[in-house]
C-alpha cells in the first residue's frame, strides 16, 4: 500500500489494552503489544473508528494548529459543508470564507464545488455502456483502501476518476 501520513494517535497513558478498539478495525490493523494497541499502518485505511469506540479516549485523530500553517508558502483552505454548520443563524458562506483569507488563507476552495463536478460526472460515467455495476464512488479514500485491501475483487468497480484533494 502506498506511504502517507496515517491520521490517529495513541495517548499510551490512557491505553489499557482492553482490546475494544481491536475488535472493531475493519483491516485488522490493531494488535495489543506489552498491554498497549499499536495500529500496522500497512493495514491501517484511516476510518477512525478506533478512535469513536474506544472507551478511554486513548485514541485522537492527528490535526494541525492553525499557527502552524505559517511554515507553508501558499496557504489554501478546502471548508466543507460541515463548516458553516458550526454557526448559528449564519446566512451566507461568504462570511466564513471571507473569515478563512483574513485569518492567514491564501486561497478558498468550497469542498461543495468539487462535489458537484464529482456528482455530474458521476451521472456521465453511469451512462457509458459496458462499465461494471454496481459502480462504487472513489470519493471516500477510505472506501477506495478498503476495498484495495479487504475486496481486490472490486477494484474494477471503482469509478475511474481522481477524487478531489
Ligand atoms: S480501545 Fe482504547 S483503551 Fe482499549 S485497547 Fe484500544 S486504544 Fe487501548
Ligand atoms: S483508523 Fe480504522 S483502520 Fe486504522 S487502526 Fe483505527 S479502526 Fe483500524
Amino acid at each position: 500500500m502506498q506511504n502517507y501520513e496515517h491520521s490517529v494517535l495513541l495517548d499510551e497513558s490512557k491505553c489499557t489494552g482492553c482490546t475494544t478498539c481491536l475488535k472493531r478495525c475493519p483491516t485488522e490493523a490493531i494488535r495489543i503489544r506489552d498491554g498497549r494497541a499499536t495500529i500496522n499502518s500497512e493495514r491501517c485505511i484511516d476510518c477512525g473508528e478506533c478512535i469513536r469506540v474506544c472507551p478511554h479516549k486513548a485514541k485522537k485523530a492527528v490535526c494541525g494548529k492553525l499557527a502552524g500553517m505559517d511554515r507553508f508558502k501558499w496557504k489554501i483552505a478546502l471548508p466543507a459543508p460541515t463548516l458553516y454548520g458550526q454557526f448559528d443563524n449564519l446566512d451566507d458562506v461568504d462570511y466564513v470564507l471571507d473569515g478563512l483569507l483574513k485569518i492567514g488563507f491564501d486561497q478558498v476552495y468550497e469542498v461543495a464545488k468539487a462535489a458537484e463536478l464529482v456528482s455530474a460526472y458521476t451521472r456521465l460515467y453511469l451512462k457509458t455502456e459496458g462499465i461494471l455495476k454496481p459502480a462504487i464512488s472513489s470519493a471516500c479514500p477510505v472506501v477506495a483502501r478498503l476495498i484495495s485491501l479487504r475486496f481486490p475483487s472490486l477494484e474494477d468497480h471503482v469509478i475511474h476518476m481522481l477524487p478531489p484533494m
